[in-house]
């Protein structure tokens, strides 16, 4: 093998034209998916604390932003509802004013190129804050499936595009396939959470969703951090019951998951830079011990260099715009 002196791999890097042409991984705003969270109201924007530059939107507050966003060049949303009332099982997910459905039917108005996506669960429609139905202290694992199934046929007739339950239930993609296909939606996809970790890192987000659990925790359904064959053991089965695309999340924690799924399955894969990423990057930038705008390209950049083809990040707007500007690493 030829080495040094004859090889420097420094020549390679030394102009910034030469950088530019042998870039492995580019980062493009048509991979990037913006969160969104909706709230009952007209006229609302409530911000949210953990997470700065992150609000709680009304519908109509919505529907000004979605032609904005599409704007800016961000190709899709993924929405989750607040909704104005709570119950044990988590009904108002599925109710046909529901929250979301209302967000829908508002965004596809107002930008119906914008890709909308849904996240399907129930935390944050059930008052105990767990993931569906409950026998005991314990998740119902089948009367939660039988209910995804509700809630996926009510938010495909207010006009989602795409469906993406996240509550590791067990046969929840198939349950969800089940629904769609006996009610006129067999063309709707399925992106499902696939392999979705029980993390830390989605403390901002409860406080966003409203969705802390009255009392213990998500590791019953959710994947444990030390596992890595599991998670593929999951996507293969959540492939086997129908999804069209899968999910790793989070994403920076779990780079090497993203990794191995997409060169074992070789699928859509996507990846969520959940609020704890986003809100620790922010934190540390805000006391100037990092660029904010660096390590946000930075780590979007590392999370598609992994494998993923997108990405679900709170940072998509301003990412987008960035990119417009011709930004590069
Ligand atoms: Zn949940």
């Amino acid at each position: 093998m030829t080495t040094y002196p004859t090889l420097r791999m420094r020549r390679n890097r030394k102009h910034a034209g030469v950088r530019r042409l042998v870039r492995e991984t580019r980062l493009t705003a048509d991979s990037l998916i913006y969160p969104v969270f909706i709230c009952p109201g007209s006229g609302v924007e409530k911000p949210v604390g953990s997470m700065p530059g992150v609000s709680q939107w009304s519908a109509d507050r919505l529907a000004a932003e979605a032609p904005r966003i599409r704007d800016e060049g961000v190709p899709a949303l993924i929405l989750f509802g607040i909704p104005e009332d709570k119950d044990a099982i988590g009904s108002a997910s599925w109710r046909e004013d529901g929250v979301v459905q209302r967000g829908l039917e508002a965004m596809k108005k107002a930008a119906p190129e914008l890709v909308a996506m849904v996240d399907l669960c129930f935390c944050e429609y059930t008052d105990h804050g767990h993931c569906g139905v409950l026998a005991g202290e314990d998740l119902d694992n089948d009367a939660t499936r039988e209910n995804l199934g509700k809630q996926a046929v009510s938010l495909a007739r207010a006009g989602a595009d795409v469906i993406a339950p996240s509550g590791m239930v067990d046969g929840m993609v198939s349950g969800i396939r089940g629904a769609l296909d006996t009610t006129g939606f067999p063309e709707l996809p399925i992106l499902s959470y696939a392999a979705k970790y029980a993390s830390g890192f989605y403390g901002p987000f409860r406080d966003a969703a409203e969705s802390t659990p009255a009392f213990g925790d998500r590791r019953s359904h959710q994947m444990d951090p030390g596992n890595a064959d599991e998670a593929l053991r999951e996507v293969a089965l959540d492939l086997e019951e129908g999804a069209d695309m899968v999910m790793v999340k989070p994403a920076m924690p779990y780079l090497d998951i993203i990794r191995r799924v997409k060169d074992r399955f070789g699928v859509p894969t996507a990846a969520y830079q959940v609020s704890g990423e986003y809100s620790m990057l922010l934190a540390a930038a805000a006391n100037g011990w990092l660029d904010e705008e660096r390590v946000m390209m930075e780590s979007l950049v590392a999370i598609r260099r992994a494998g993923a083809d997108m990405v679900l990040t709170y940072f998509a707007r301003r990412a987008a715009k960035l990119l417009k500007k011709g930004w590069t690493l």
